[in-house]
């Protein structure tokens, strides 16, 4: 084991890479992991997004930062357990859709299983005291800390001044009084600290980031949680397709996802199989899926949305093709209006 090694969790973010500087200044080895949920914003958007952004913007911000810092990064993928914390959160959700505290405690609880394996002596983050509600509050980062484990194992650099002695400073693995007392919601210290150590390459505001602090993310997921049929067991899928697209919740039971540009189209299309896919037969329009099992009506006021958001809305009737459950249908229909249209949409 080497004299210092500490194991941060790492997203690109710049809390998290001044966490890693401040470590590194003191002469400790550091190395990181990132935890891929599956909800990360910037996987997703290089996912869909390849004709719409620029490279720049779509690289892995995990992996990036430790390129930049010299910190090897392990990506650990967690999407397929992830689903149980989103679901069912023993601590509940925060202002959207994001589980944050069971979040922390399943990561840092991970981090802790890679300490040994990695050689690290305890674990790190770049969590602000006061900066986020819900985890970094005093108490729920300690009970966080307690949760996973880590009890007198995991450093927050940037606010460790505010915060009760850890065992790697009480050890004199961590000198506390190169460690900074950071607290509150301004990231204008974090800023200022990023130009006094020459760091320009950054997410703005912060990195790595989860589609579940969207609030509109947020309003179609509790919608589809609302509205899961009896047994269906959820996939990643589910949410993945969540993600992207032009929600309409039309009943109880039928929901419509239409892309809203070529980009999302495409994206839609690897999500088609055991779903009705339907397309406008003679006009430009969006792909549209819908989960089964969708009765012909059902299909029919689908295909009305589809007629709504192609090139022959203004028609009085648009044929659209609607392929399913190992069969093609083409229904001919009247688009709807927007007003109907508007108040469906989940936004
Ligand atoms: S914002 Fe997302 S990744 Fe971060 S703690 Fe909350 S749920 Fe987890």
């Amino acid at each position: 084991m080497s004299e210092g090694r500490a194991l941060g969790l790492v997203s690109g973010g710049l809390d998290s890479t001044l966490a890693c500087r401040v470590l590194q200044d003191q002469g400790i080895e550091v190395i990181g992991v990132h935890f891929n949920t599956g909800f990360c914003l910037t996987d997703t958007r290089r996912q869909v997004g390849r004709r719409r952004e620029s490279v720049q913007r779509l690289r892995s911000e995990a992996l990036r930062a430790g390129s930049d810092l010299d910190v090897p990064v392990e990506i650990v993928d967690v999407s397929g357990e992830y689903l149980q914390i989103v679901t069912h959160p023993r601590w509940g959700y925060g202002k959207n859709a994001n589980p944050c505290i069971d979040c922390r405690i399943m990561m840092l609880t991970k981090a802790r299983g890679l300490m040994q394996e990695l050689g690290a002596r305890f674990i790190f983050t770049g969590e602000v005291l006061g900066q986020r509600p819900m985890t970094q509050y005093r108490g729920t980062m300690r009970q966080i800390e307690k949760a996973s484990g880590l009890d007198g194992f995991l450093l927050r650099p940037l606010s460790a001044q505010r915060l009760p002695e850890t065992e790697p400073e009480k050890r004199g693995w961590v000198d506390r009084s190169r460690l900074l007392g950071l607290s509150g919601r301004s990231r204008k210290p974090q800023f200022a600290l990023a130009a006094q150590m020459g760091l320009t390459d950054f997410p703005q505001p912060a990195g790595g980031c989860c589609f579940l602090t969207d609030p509109s993310f947020g309003r179609k997921f509790f919608d589809f949680m609302r509205h899961l049929p009896p047994g269906k067991i959820v996939s990643l899928e589910d949410f993945v397709v969540l993600k992207v697209g032009r929600h309409l919740r039309l009943t109880d039971r039928l929901k419509v996802v239409l892309g809203r540009d070529e980009a999302e189209n495409d994206f839609l299309e690897n999500y088609t199989a055991g779903r009705w896919a339907l397309r406008a037969a003679e006009v430009v329009g969006p792909l549209a899926l819908v989960d089964p099992p969708a009765s012909g009506g059902d299909l029919e006021l689908a295909a009305r949305a589809v007629a709504r958001y192609c090139d022959g809305r203004d028609q009085a009737s648009v044929t659209v093709r609607c392929e399913g459950d190992g069969e093609t249908r083409m229904l001919t229909v009247a688009p709807f209006s927007a007003g109907e249209t508007a108040q469906w949409v989940i936004k």
